[in-house]
């Protein structure tokens, strides 16, 4: 398995970027943690246009939080992919898959130790 780190880097850039940008947003208008999940009532600077990819739909709670939260994975990301550690998985040290990078590109555990780790 060969996972294109060069796409994978321009992409968490991009969402990088965006949640930087988002976060801007929120932190200039403090009204808008009040108003659950619904940023299209922000300002009008048009922040709903974006909201429409993976990344964005975790921001789903409104919360300004989970914007921090998120931005922070993607930088320990970016920072894997630069030490090389990125897609094995932080508990096991197997690869995580293809596929689950895809849906999840930040994710630090492969599925069956996320799965363990949520296990209730
Ligand atoms: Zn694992």
């Amino acid at each position: 398995m060969t996972l294109d780190l060069a796409r994978i880097r321009a992409m968490l850039e991009e969402e990088r970027r965006r949640l930087s940008a988002a976060l801007a947003t929120v932190n200039h208008d403090g009204s808008i943690s009040d108003e659950t999940g619904d940023l299209a009532s922000g300002p009008g600077d048009g922040l709903a246009d974006h909201a429409t990819d993976t990344f964005m739909r975790e921001l789903d709670g409104g919360l300004e939080e989970n914007a921090e939260h998120l931005l922070a994975e993607i930088e320990a990301a970016l920072r894997r992919i630069d030490e090389g550690t990125y897609g094995t998985c932080v508990v096991c040290g197997r690869p995580i898959s293809e596929e689950r990078l895809a849906a999840v590109p930040y994710a630090t555990l492969c599925l069956d130790d996320k799965r363990a780790q949520e296990g209730r």
